[in-house]
């Protein structure tokens, strides 16, 4: 999985983690707070109840009198209502009727003797009802406490807790995000490099990063890995290099040979001169992969220096195509320019020909010959493409095409035994060395189009 991608799914991840537990505190918060609030206010209410209860005993027995005053000086301090039940006769300073007034099981069970207390909502009011049974008279107490306004401060509280989710989480978000993609920058560059080794660049190494151990230490194995690598590299190009100039003189010898024994070919019965035009052939042929191998043991070693010149890119592009189209004898279309005409871009021409030349080659030998070349320049990069109307190439050639010694499926169509499966390999090794790019794509509506990226950087504009 990328480290985007990895980077998209884990702050997904961490999004829903933070909004669920964020939520879930805020919820938590909201119902503690109403709790406590509700078991307040009810438990006031039945210490209100019991005094109240006590001085309606206090007041009938005393004979006192005007217990309706009395109930009216006890609502008037609070959010309450009393009612009194005394030998039979409803004292009220309200004009409901306690049928209407106090809920139904609150008043049963006081009646039956027990001490009441029960928040619930009656005809459309929250409160808490209590009841108290008077025995000395035999009579009731209750006492109505209204929640309506402790309801609407609890819709309050709940606002402002759902704000302060909202303002947590939104913050949340974005500083995990922020978090998220500094924790994920070293690992990107580290994969941008490893994905640069895999291409080839066995130049690039993973830096240390100094914030996570984990990746240090897998950044120092990995760069022990290539140094390795690059050492046995350079120990197989020295001696690919070594063998394949050994075998330069005596292949020289045996060109030579081959090319005097196919001048006497009319000399020759017609099996001998068979056996002549093969053995050029393969004398040719191996000739070209001690060529190309020599060339590439160089590029490995390191020794097969870069020449590297400002040039404008579509004159070296013309150039190339003039030169390549007159030494193979092949005719190749216009160049088609895009962007800016004086634009430079700083190459090693010799190795932008090599490309070229092998890319056109390709076109012909595969493909029956170029349908497009293009040339298209823009800030930061040069983009190049050969294109042909051949057969193509099979998706699961598309990168191997580039391996050294891979013939892909047009080779084995042709039944070719001329190629050696190195020249695109090379392409590839000096558009490396150039530090660039080289892909190849399906052609519309047929055929292959191969695409050089060539970086501008380093260009004195
Ligand atoms: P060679 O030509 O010696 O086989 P290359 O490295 O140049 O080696 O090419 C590798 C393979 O890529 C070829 O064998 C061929 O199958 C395929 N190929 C290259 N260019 C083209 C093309 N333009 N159209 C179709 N196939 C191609």
């Amino acid at each position: 999985m990328s480290s985007r991608r990895l980077s998209r799914r884990l702050g997904f991840l961490s999004t829903v983690l933070l909004v669920a537990v964020t939520g879930l505190l805020a919820m938590v918060a909201f119902v503690g707070v109403r709790s406590i609030l509700l078991q307040e206010r009810s438990a006031s209410a039945l210490r209100q109840a019991h005094v109240g209860a006590a001085l309606v005993s206090n007041n009938v027995l005393t004979g006192a009198g005007n217990l309706p005053a009395l109930l009216a000086q006890i609502n008037s301090s609070s959010n309450t209502v009393s009612q009194a039940l005394v030998f039979g006769t409803w004292e009220s300073v309200t004009s409901l009727h306690p049928d209407e007034s106090i809920p139904l099981p609150v008043r049963e069970r006081t009646l039956a003797g027990h001490v009441t207390s029960l928040t619930t909502t009656w005809k459309g009011h929250s409160l808490v009802a209590v009841g108290i049974p008077l025995s000395a008279i035999s009579g009731s107490y209750f006492l109505l406490d209204n929640l309506d306004a402790l309801n609407h401060e609890l819709r309050n509280i709940a606002g402002v807790i759902a704000l302060g989710w909202l303002v947590v989480t939104l913050g949340g978000i974005v500083l995990m995000r922020r978090q998220l993609a500094s924790a994920l920058i070293p690992l990107e560059r580290a994969s941008a490099v490893v994905r640069a080794v895999a291409h080839g660049d066995t130049s690039q190494r993973i830096a240390p990063t100094s914030s996570s151990r984990e990746i240090d230490s897998l950044a120092k194995n990995f760069n022990a890995m290539v140094d390795s690598l690059v050492t046995q590299m350079q120990r197989d190009a020295h001696f690919a290099s070594d063998v394949s100039h050994e075998l330069r003189s005596p292949l020289t010898s045996l060109t030579a040979s081959a090319d005097r024994l196919a001048a006497r070919r009319d000399r020759l019965d017609e099996d001998s001169a068979h056996l002549v035009d093969s053995l050029q052939r393969d004398v040719a042929t191996f000739s070209g992969l001690v060529t190309d191998l020599l060339e590439l043991a160089q590029i490995d070693r390191g020794v097969e220096h870069l020449v590297l010149d400002e040039v404008n890119i579509h004159e070296l592009m013309d150039r190339c195509v003039t030169l390549i189209s007159r030494r193979d004898g092949v005719s190749l279309p216009e160049v088609v320019h895009v962007g800016d005409p004086a634009a430079t871009c700083v190459v090693d021409r010799r190795r932008f020909e090599r490309v070229l030349s092998n890319l056109v080659g390709n076109a012909v030998k595969y493909a029956g010959g170029v349908s497009a070349l293009h040339v298209e320049i823009d800030d930061k990069s040069a983009r190049l493409s050969v294109a042909d109307l051949g057969p193509g190439i099979a998706d699961e050639d598309r990168e191997r095409i580039f391996d050294r010694f891979y013939r892909g499926q047009s080779a084995f169509n042709r039944g070719d035994t001329t190629g050696t499966g190195l020249g695109l390999a090379l392409v590839r090794a000096h558009v490396i060395a150039l530090r660039g790019t080289v892909t190849v794509q399906r052609h519309s509506p047929q055929g292959s189009i191969f695409t050089l990226v060539l970086p501008r950087e380093g260009t004195v504009h």
